[in-house]
């Protein structure tokens, strides 16, 4: 038996074919080796033809062209030799160049996402075509996975739209809406969804009539004219931005600027062969393998239920409730209601109310494109959102969360009193960053349906959220939990009730050794400079005083005295917020500040003030101080599997990632534990394990060291 075809062939009129991708059974066009295939069979059967006027190649799903390569088979072909892979590119180039050879017209006609692979298909047509719909999107994100486009993006491109607009695109890996992809020459114009079929027969007509077309291609097959001018401004701008961008952590947008750079000037075929070679050099290293693998992070999250073993139907949530409009409680509204879910915001005082309430407005308001607040919007948008001061009017939502300020008493007679209010069936959640879900639950008639949904500052930003299930937590409140999370756009992991969660449990370590670092008397700039190079979007000194001292100290109080066996409790942090110095917003913590938001600043009364908490004077590598920071943190991780707090190690990376900016680049803290031999990861802690539990390998370690195993079932 043969199975569907992806691609079908119709006649529109009887001299214009039209390609349709439709990959049965799946939600996505992905261009994997069988969908090409069918491809270069079709053009087998249509290329030779004299009596067609064009071609369109369209999809048959709704908001979806085609989402690039099949990244599945990426990852089969990660080991594969480099000259394979170059000869794989070399395949793709030859066959996507053949729908700019063909005796007719061809033309592009996409709805929906376009990007990667399925850009460098449309970009060998003569002709492209976007339809105004909002979910259409065109780009090229491979450098987002430490690789360039292979199948003739990069030579296309600049012939195309000119190098700097090819630059701009291919370097960032960003995607572009369609309204921008018209005005940067991308595509030939922008239609309704409706339209698009007439328009793209309208296009060949016209190409056929002025023969345009013809002309265009031979254009596009020249190199471009060297300016050298140009080449030089572009060379040290897109350069300096990119040196910025990736902190040269992320090889591949340089070497895309650079083989883009030599290849414009020429010759297609040449240009092509070193595209290959370029992608081949890239492809299956570290840096690529890692990023792949944060990719699949997120596309299992978006099969995950929460739930394993058994099937659940989530409630779908239209209405939710918001307890406390502080700074999260005006976060999550707005995250609601910019993804069409009604919210009713209350708070004990008026005036925070009225403060969270101009936050979200301001949030929900803001175009991007413009930069500034946008009248249509907060009409548009407004509507869904309520503001009461009394808890009866939640009576109607599904969910309720409560995010008012962080005090179990409080927290329990807000939960107590909102639980009377709510339809059986409605689920009510804590928003709490340190009280235990359990806890919070005792006195609740209905604990089975309470769980924590755990958002992170700035909820605008922060795509993770913590859904914390309690030890009373029903199945189906964690996969309703679990689900309107997805729905509102942010990545949920389900972790176990337990100290600090998942995320603070494992950021607890780092950072309370930065400060045991500063009391040996490593200093500040070192121990920033060995996070940073790690790859960490900042240094934990900096991250104290973003996040506060005094917060910061409340929030690890629960770590030490859950795990007071490995957790130094240093006097200096105390020291700090009694001398006022909380960081950030006074102006000055560890480093001073000129205006509160300034970047931190050395700050010589700093260095007095922490002389009296130096125990001793040490001298460190940068690489045992970067073991000191993040072995730690590697143990406390294998303590949480061991304890069964998340469901698996992937679940760990991706907290990590998309928490506290773990360098995607490593791929996650156990995959890149995973890449150290066993071996080394002993020999790395064996110095440091006089220092107490914190350096000793935990028997998980020890037993899958000893077994061989990796954290990754690969
Ligand atoms: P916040 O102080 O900005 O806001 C708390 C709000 O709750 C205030 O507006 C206050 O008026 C209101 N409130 C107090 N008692 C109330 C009551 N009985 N009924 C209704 N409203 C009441 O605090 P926040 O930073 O938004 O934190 C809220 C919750 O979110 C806390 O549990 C905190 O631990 C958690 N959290 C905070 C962060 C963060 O970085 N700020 C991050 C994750 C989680």
């Amino acid at each position: 038996m043969t199975s569907s075809p992806a691609i079908r062939c119709t006649m529109l009129e009887p001299d214009i074919a039209v390609l349709t991708l439709d990959v049965p059974g799946k939600s996505a066009n992905t261009l994997s080796s069988s969908v090409l295939q069918e491809l270069s069979d079709h053009l087998d059967v249509l290329q030779p033809r004299d009596d067609l006027a064009g071609l369109i190649i369209t999809s048959g799903k709704p908001d979806m062209f085609i989402a690039g390569a099949d990244l599945r088979e990426f990852v089969a072909f990660l080991g594969l030799p480099k000259e394979k892979t170059h000869e794989l590119s070399r395949d793709g180039q030859r066959l996507l160049r053949r729908l700019s050879l063909c005796p007719f017209v061809t033309v592009a006609a996409i709805d929906g996402i376009c990007v990667g692979g399925a850009s460098e298909l449309v970009s060998w047509c003569d002709r492209r075509l976007l339809t105004n719909n909002d979910k259409t999107q065109f780009g090229f994100p491979e450098v987002k996975l430490g690789l360039i486009p292979g199948w003739g993006g990069t030579v296309r491109a600049p012939r195309l739209v000119g190098l700097s607009n090819a630059l701009e695109l291919i370097t960032s890996g960003d995607s572009i809406d369609s309204e921008t992809a018209v005005l940067t020459g991308w595509c030939d114009d922008v239609v309704a969804v409706d339209q698009l079929l007439p328009a793209a027969v309208r296009l060949i007509r016209d190409d056929q009539r002025t023969g345009k077309y013809l002309a265009d291609r031979k254009r596009w097959e020249q190199p471009l004219e060297p300016n050298e001018t140009e080449l030089g401004f572009l060379g040290v701008t897109a350069s300096a931005w990119i040196r910025q961008q990736t902190k040269g952590h992320y090889p591949a947008p340089m070497a895309a600027l650079e083989l883009m750079a030599e290849t414009a000037m020429l010759d297609v075929e040449t240009a092509c062969e070193k595209e290959a070679s370029q992608l081949a050099a890239l492809f299956g290293s570290p840096i690529n393998a890692a990023l792949l693998n944060v990719f699949f992070l997120q596309d299992r999250v978006k099969k995950d239920t929460g739930i394993d073993g058994t099937e659940i139907v989530p409630q779908r949530v239209e209405s939710v409730g918001v307890i406390g409009a502080g700074i999260m409680g005006a976060g999550i509204s707005a995250a609601n209601v910019k993804r069409d879910v009604s919210v009713t915001l209350s708070d004990a005082s008026r005036e925070s109310l009225a403060k969270g309430a101009q936050q979200v407005f301001e949030e929900i308001s803001y175009n991007k494109k413009t930069q500034a607040a946008d009248v249509r919007r907060a009409i548009e948008k407004g509507p869904l959102l309520n503001l009461s001061h009394s808890e009866h009017e939640f009576s109607s939502c599904n969910l309720v969360i409560e995010a008012v300020v962080e005090n179990l008493e409080i927290k329990q007679q807000v939960l107590q009193a909102v639980e009377k209010q709510l339809e059986p069936g409605a689920i009510l959640a804590s928003n709490t960053s340190t009280i235990p879900i359990t806890t919070l639950g005792e006195q609740l008639q209905r604990p089975a349906d309470f769980c924590g949904i755990h958002f992170f500052n700035p909820v605008r930003k922060m795509q993770l959220v913590e859904v914390i299930r309690g030890k009373q937590t029903s199945d189906p409140t964690v996969a309703t939990a679990v689900a309107y999370t997805k729905q509102i756009g942010k990545l949920p992991i389900v972790v176990n009730d337990g100290p600090g969660f998942l995320v603070n449990r494992l950021l607890f370590p780092y950072m309370n050794e930065s400060i045991e670092l500063l009391c040996e008397g490593v200093t500040v700039a070192e121990i920033e400079r060995a996070a940073k190079s790690f790859g960490m979007p900042m240094g934990p000194i900096t991250l104290y005083d973003v996040v506060g001292i005094d917060t910061a100290v409340y929030a690890g109080r629960t770590i030490y005295e859950a795990f007071p066996d490995r957790c130094v409790v240093s006097p200096l942090l105390p020291a700090m917020v009694k001398a006022g110095r909380l960081g950030q917003k006074t102006g000055h913590g560890f480093f001073k500040y000129q205006k509160k938001k300034n970047r931190g600043q050395h700050d010589p009364e700093f260095e007095e003030f922490l002389q009296p908490f130096v125990r001793k004077k040490k001298t460190l590598t940068p690489e045992q101080i970067t073991a000191r920071l993040f072995m730690p943190m590697l143990l406390e991780a294998t303590r949480v599997l061991e304890e069964g707090i998340v469901r698996s190690a992937r679940d760990v990376d991706l907290g990590l990632i998309f928490g506290i900016g773990f360098p995607p680049f490593k791929g996650g803290l156990l995959f890149w534990a995973d890449t150290i031999p066993g071996k080394e990861l002993l020999e790395t802690l064996k110095p440091f394990e006089s220092l107490g539990k914190r350096y000793q390998p935990t028997e998980l370690l020890k037993d899958m060291i000893a077994g061989g195993q990796a954290f990754y079932d690969r």
